[in-house]
């Protein structure tokens, strides 16, 4: 099965915007083994529109066409495919009622020019709007005697998204004859680069690509670390998990030391979570993070039952007076110690996470900019570590979140 990719916007050929939709599309059509062979962008141009679908479906099984679905004048989607189709635009009257409503449930006058988004080719089926006010298209078309498909999703990228992981996915993958459930599943990992990854999993690589379901790829995400996704198709729900989980253990099996979450799971909630698993509460002392890791932690729904609070010490002066830091520089292993002592004390709490660092940009008592020392207290054990991170001010202090998050993780895990 191919379906090719078609951007539309005059604002993606200035380069005011970057076509980031037919990027996202391409890998998840990569993922569940559609290829896409051509993508291209063209500007809000009916006659253009319509040229390129034309040359485009020549030879494509399908092509999915993103934006230009709106209400306003320049929005020439619709049009441009109804006459390819070769047929008229009629209204379609469930699609005008939810567009009717979404306004007045909000209380708010509708524009009439909105109602444009009710007019749908003859003969395609609208993929229901949940998000935005435009819904997508299913438009079957006949090329030269051959059944093709257009599909039509909005250009606003969380509303195409959802509409073509709902919708087209499916659809490309009922035509294609092929098993009609998608499940992806992503392992969250943190401490090992994506080359060192890539290395330690070459042996599952090569034997996925052999077998090309479920597929695997890497995803960075700069400071919340690497992301391992595998994406399994299967006639079923249970089957496409089925899959999903033996290559989940095979996976975790050469890099389970990097792996600290799946899915929807953060650095800051799975710590939350093993701490609320042994009846701990956690306090915070910030210097160098000056209260980052508190707002992460605090980000977590039902963080309130396990954190205590925090103290940004920030001043030496802080730390000495309200934390009985002993007098004396205050980026070493052995502050970092005493904060965390200190900190259990004030905040009354079985575990405490101390951070103390320079973030520069100049350095501190003659220790370098990155340096970032932690201390971690466990009731009354107390474990240190210094670390030199990468970077300038602002990453320094993001790496300073994680990386300790993630060294107390570990702690709690051994301890
Ligand atoms: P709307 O109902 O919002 O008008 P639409 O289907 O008409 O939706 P466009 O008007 O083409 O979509 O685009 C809306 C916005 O979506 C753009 O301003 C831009 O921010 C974003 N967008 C559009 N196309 C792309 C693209 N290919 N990649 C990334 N973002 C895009
Ligand atoms: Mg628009």
């Amino acid at each position: 099965m191919r379906c090719d990719v078609v951007a539309v916007g005059t604002e993606l050929l200035l380069g005011q915007i970057t076509d980031t939709n037919s990027q996202w599309i391409g890998e998840q059509f990569a993922a569940v083994g559609i290829d896409s062979l051509l993508q291209v962008k063209v500007g809000d141009n009916h006659g253009r529109i319509v040229a390129v679908l034309t040359s485009v479906l020549a030879d494509a099984d399908a092509v999915i066409v993103c934006g230009g679905l709106g209400p306003t004048h320049d929005d020439l989607t619709r049009e441009a495919i109804a006459a390819v189709m070769g047929v008229e635009l009629h209204r379609d009257e469930q699609v005008a009622e939810v567009i009717m409503e979404m306004f007045a449930s909000r209380g708010r006058r509708m524009p009439d020019n909105n109602l444009r988004q009710a007019q749908v080719p003859v003969g395609a089926t609208p993929i229901a709007q949940t998000r935005g006010t435009a819904p997508g298209l299913i438009c079957p078309v006949k090329i030269a005697g051959v059944e093709k498909v257009i599909y039509a999703v909005p250009g606003v990228p969380h509303e195409m998204k959802e509409m073509v992981e709902r919708a087209v996915l499916p659809d490309l993958l009922a035509r294609s004859g092929e098993a009609s459930v998608i499940l992806s599943r992503t392992l969250r990992t943190w401490g090992e680069s994506e080359s060192g990854l890539n290395e330690r999993l070459d042996p599952i690589i090569d034997r996925l690509e052999a077998l090309g379901n479920p597929t695997l790829a890497f995803l960075a995400s700069g400071w919340e670390g690497l992301k391992i996704r595998l994406t399994a198709k299967a006639a079923t729900a249970q089957d496409a998990n089925t899959l999903l989980t033996t290559w989940e253990n095979e996976v975790r099996g050469l890099v389970a030391d990097t792996v600290f979450g799946v899915d929807d799971d953060t650095m800051e909630s799975v710590v939350l979570q093993l701490l609320r698993d042994r009846g701990m509460s956690l306090g915070l002392a910030e210097s160098v993070t000056g209260g980052l890791v508190a707002g992460r932690i605090t980000s977590v729904p039902g963080a309130s039952e396990v954190f205590r609070g925090s103290i940004v010490s920030y001043a030496s002066e802080v730390k000495f007076d309200l934390l009985g830091v002993p007098p004396g520089p205050v980026v070493s292993e052995a502050t970092a110690a005493a904060m965390a002592r200190g900190a259990r004390q004030v905040l009354g709490c079985d575990v405490v996470l101390a951070l103390t660092g320079v973030a520069g940009p100049d350095e501190q008592d003659g220790m370098p900019v990155g340096t970032l020392c932690v201390g971690i207290a466990i009731r009354d054990e107390v474990h240190t570590r210094s670390l030199r991170l990468p970077g300038q001010r602002d990453q320094m202090r993001q790496m300073s979140v994680i990386t300790s998050l993630d060294l107390l993780r570990r702690t709690l895990l051994a301890s």
